[in-house]
């Protein structure tokens, strides 16, 4: 059973030789996996508060060089492969999908600061490799989907702006010390009006509040920034003034294949959990198992997440490619929506059982119908993928003489 599921599989081999990713795996078996039921955070006067085993956990990470591995080596990091760092995920989406959202914002913050000017990365990548921990603020009441509808406004003052409004739903509220914001710096509706800027916490007039608790991810914080005349350099703007949302969107694509990543890790462990519970179930004096009609169940869930996680590999191939946004939103799609059938299929075939709140598959289930949100919903994919499909299509024809 373990050889058939292992996260460490073929394709992951060559992993093995990594001593920080060789860490980053024994971190998870012994201390994530063993703690996911009890990891959980709340946001209490302006900051994210873990239950114990976090502390444990975030010095485990600094010991095996875990943050470093995201950050080029000029910066103080020891950067690794795109291949590895989706490793990671897959790893973290079976040990414990919200810390797997966790690194993901951070990465995603990583990449707005390495798109920014040299003394930008000069000042955040050293911190964020020592474990400065960074979130990606876009969304607001008004503005979930259409980021384009952004009205945290960000007027020009001496020689800072001053940032008023709120953000909502952001990842590692509370946590974060390095926040990348997108702001509207027109006054007026639309994608040029958007700008992106660091704010560093502390901040005056900056603060973060707590959201009503979620069903799942519970041990990722996920809160309300509020900004009231935060003063914010005219140095932290990151690219051009109008050019935040292409900036926000280019990073966007990576983080899809991660979040693609979490989903197929987590389905294998939901995978796991119902195998080994139809297999030792027994009713009408046969294993679960027996039942043609639930094999051909457990037939259909392995080859799904074995196809998604098929599209995160094609994708990873693709970046830098112009089909890369294309490849990247089609894994994110497939790969949600995979693990919210997997998940509502174990849950049935775990009976009563799987109804119960604290059942660790129902707890599974609710992570997964977390991941239909991040970096866009399934609409929003399928959107993307349209709009890519049609861009192809034209740009053939142009191209047929
Ligand atoms: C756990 C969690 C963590 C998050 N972390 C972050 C974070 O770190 N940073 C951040 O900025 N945001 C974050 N978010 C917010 C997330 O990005 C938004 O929830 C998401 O973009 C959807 O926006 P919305 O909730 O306002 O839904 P809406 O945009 O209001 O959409 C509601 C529904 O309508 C559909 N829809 C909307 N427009 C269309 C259309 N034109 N055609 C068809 N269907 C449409 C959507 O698919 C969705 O099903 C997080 C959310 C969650 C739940």
């Amino acid at each position: 059973m373990d050889a058939l599921l292992n996260i460490l599989d073929s394709f992951q081999s060559g992993l093995k030789e990594k001593k920080p990713i060789q860490d980053f795996f024994a971190i998870a078996k012994e201390m994530i996996i063993p703690s996911y039921p009890f990891l959980e955070s709340k946001i209490e006067n302006h900051k994210a508060v873990f239950s114990k085993e976090w502390d444990q956990l975030i010095s485990a990470f600094k010991e095996a060089h875990i943050f470093e591995q995201f950050i080029p080596r000029e910066y103080g990091g020891q950067k690794t492969s795109e291949l590895d760092i989706y490793c990671l995920m897959e790893l973290l989406g079976y040990a414990s999908p919200g810390i797997g959202i966790i690194f993901v914002s951070h990465s995603r913050a990583i990449d707005i600061v390495c798109r920014g000017n040299q003394s930008q990365k000069n000042e955040y990548l050293p911190r964020m490799a020592g474990g400065d921990l960074g979130a990606i603020a876009m969304t607001e009441e008004k503005a979930g989907s259409d980021a384009s509808a952004i009205g945290l406004i960000a007027s020009q003052a001496d020689h800072q702006y001053l940032l008023n409004g709120q953000k909502i739903f952001i990842s590692n509220s509370g946590l974060a010390k390095i926040y990348s914001v997108l702001v509207n710096t027109r006054g007026t509706k639309g994608p040029r009006s958007l700008s992106l800027f660091l704010v560093d916490d502390p901040s005056p007039g900056f603060s973060v509040e707590a959201l009503p608790e979620k069903d799942g991810l519970k041990v990722l914080p996920t809160g309300r920034l509020i900004f009231k005349n935060t003063p914010v350099p005219l140095k932290n703007l990151v690219g051009e003034e109008g050019g935040g949302l292409f900036l926000t969107l280019g990073v966007i694509d990576q983080g899809r294949i991660h979040i693609a990543g979490i989903c197929c890790g987590l389905a294998y462990r939901i995978f796991r959990e119902i195998y080994q519970y139809a297999l030792q179930r027994r009713q009408f004096d046969h294993p679960l198992t027996s039942s043609q009609d639930i094999s051909f169940q457990i037939a259909e869930m392995y080859s799904k997440m074995n196809a998604a996680r098929g599209l995160c590999l094609q994708a990873l191939q693709h970046i830098g490619s112009p089909q890369y946004r294309l490849c990247s939103s089609q894994a994110k799609l497939f790969a949600s929506q995979m693990v919210m059938e997997v998940a509502a299929q174990a849950q049935i075939l775990m009976g009563g059982r799987g109804y119960l709140r604290n059942d660790l598959i129902n707890q599974l289930a609710a992570d997964a119908r977390g991941m239909e949100y991040l970096e866009g919903t399934s609409n929003i994919q399928k959107m993307i993928i349209t709009s890519e499909l049609f861009k192809m299509y034209h740009k053939e024809k142009e191209e047929v003489p």
